[in-house]
């Protein structure tokens, strides 16, 4: 079994923790240095995007992160962790940095006021099965990609406003994003990719 960190700083860590013992893995919270050396993979969770990123430099896991990241460790982030996996930022809090990796802007809380939180189902490249129902709670999309990022999902079409279209899940190289939140639907479909990629 794999053995994939859940980033407990901040955010939804509990529920990441049971969709990948469901997926197959064995998953263990992560909060140190050592946490983070020992682990095959790792997932960002949702929460407050500019509060990881200032945690994780008080808990001097940062540039650890950004070197395995460089190694090609495996990294899941959603929501908030698709933020701190972006290598640039529209609408971040004036000294927000992020880990980076994904070349990739994302607009943070980019949904308007009247849908910044909603449930949807979404066709997802590499997802088997039908579509996948998705979560976004004050969630970011993204605005462009370069060329290394495959585009897996998007807001599908038959809204009238700007969110029609846009991307919300991308992959590129182990590095797997999505705006929403599979964590809290009970379908671990999402989490069985992010441990294939782990495992290859
Ligand atoms: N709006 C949050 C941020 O900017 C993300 C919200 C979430 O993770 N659910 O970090």
């Amino acid at each position: 079994k794999p053995s994939i960190g859940v980033l407990a700083l901040q955010g939804d860590v509990r529920e990441h923790v049971s969709a990948l013992e469901q997926s197959g893995a064995r998953a263990v919270p992560v909060r140190r240095p050592a946490e983070l050396e020992a682990v095959d993979g790792l997932v960002l969770p949702g929460g407050e995007s500019t509060t990881i990123d200032k945690l994780l430099r008080i808990f001097e896991l940062r540039d650890l992160l950004v070197e395995r990241i460089g190694q090609g460790l495996p990294v899941y982030g959603s929501c908030a962790g698709m933020i701190l996996l972006a290598d640039r930022v529209i609408d971040g809090s004036h000294d927000q940095q992020t880990v980076g990796g994904i070349e990739m802007t994302v607009r943070r809380n980019a949904f308007g006021r009247q849908v910044d939180s909603f449930e949807t189902n979404l066709e997802m490249a590499g997802i088997a099965g039908g579509a996948l129902p998705a979560t976004f709670i004050r969630a970011p999309w993204v605005e462009e990609v370069g060329t290394g990022v495959e585009i897996l999902a998007r807001v599908p079409d038959g809204r009238d406003d700007a969110a029609a279209g846009r991307i919300v899940a991308v992959r590129q190289g182990a590095l797997l994003a999505t705006s929403f939140h599979p964590e809290i639907t009970g379908d671990a479909r999402v989490h069985e990719l992010f441990v294939t990629i782990v495992k290859e």
